[in-house]
């Protein structure tokens, strides 16, 4: 299936590992020219060759760091005004909420809800004028169902998405969507991440805490990134724009709930 992006321009932020970066190569692979930004230049780069070198697509990098106004304005005048947008931004730190003060919430937000607003601001009117916009924001499974010790990801995604949720249905109407990806256990450094702190609050080892939550998910297994990328590549399509205001959970079944 031809996915209709051929040449259109995407800015994925967060994009040198993990998630972000499957929908870098996702999207480069359909022929998109991408932007790819991290704050580590190193990891950044050499992700961004493997791109070009496995699709031949435009690739270029910004590094920056996309929670501040500063990183996101050196972004933005790298990229222009681009017709896919994907945010993303590293997950907050996890722990007991009793440990946490205002500025652990505030960087949360920030990360978590106020750079994808900030993003969504700075691009969507060209997108409303050019009759084509695809917004995705990587956000959580933990937004349907809470992570007890990821409380500032509960918290500060929550938000983005009530907000999403009602921005949505004001913009469907010029081809413009914004929907949410919500990624329950996927392989990547994040997911190794949790997996040590929960090892540290559990005294389980790390590989036990890893085979419990594998053999705990109904898939018997962890999400690849490839599988995400691609999921985020669809939303992203010509063809999807009739879907918006979505929260999709990619999480293989976990969430027990009908809906
Ligand atoms: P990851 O493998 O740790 O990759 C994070 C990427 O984001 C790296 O490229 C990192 O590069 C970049 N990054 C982090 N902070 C940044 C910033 N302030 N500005 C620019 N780039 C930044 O994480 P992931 O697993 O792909 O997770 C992506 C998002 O999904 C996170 O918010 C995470 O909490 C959420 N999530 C993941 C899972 C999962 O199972 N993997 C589940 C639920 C939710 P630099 O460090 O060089 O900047």
């Amino acid at each position: 299936m031809d996915l209709g992006i051929a040449g259109r321009s995407a800015l994925v932020c967060a994009s040198s590992k993990g998630l972000g970066r499957a929908c870098a190569e996702s999207l480069a692979r359909e022929g998109a020219a991408v932007t790819m930004v991290a704050r580590g230049r190193e990891v950044l780069e050499d992700a961004a060759e493997a791109i070009r070198r496995a699709t031949a697509a435009r690739v270029t990098t910004v590094v920056a760091d996309i929670t501040t106004a500063a990183g996101r304005a050196t972004v933005l005048e790298a990229c222009g005004a681009p017709d896919i947008l994907v945010t993303n931004a590293g997950g907050p730190k996890p722990g007991d909420f009793r440990e946490w003060e205002r500025e652990d919430w505030i960087a949360a937000l920030d990360a978590n809800m106020l750079a994808p607003i900030a993003l969504m601001k700075a691009t969507i009117d060209a997108m409303i004028a050019r009759r084509f916009g695809r917004i995705v924001n990587i956000t959580s499974a933990a937004v349907k169902a809470p992570i007890d010790i990821l409380g500032l990801s509960n918290g500060a995604r929550s938000g983005l998405t009530g907000f999403v949720a009602g921005l949505a249905r004001g913009v469907v109407a010029h081809n413009v969507t914004i929907n949410n990806l919500l990624p329950g256990p996927f392989e990547t450094d994040r997911l190794r991440d949790t997996a040590r702190q929960w090892s540290r609050q559990t005294g389980k080892s790390e590989d036990t805490v890893l085979a419990e939550r594998r053999a705990a998910n109904p898939a018997g297994r962890f999400g690849t990134p490839a599988e995400f990328g691609d999921a985020c590549v669809y939303l992203c399509s010509a063809q999807a724009g009739f879907i918006t205001g979505q929260n999709l959970l990619l999480d293989g079944g976990n969430y027990p709930g009908t809906f």
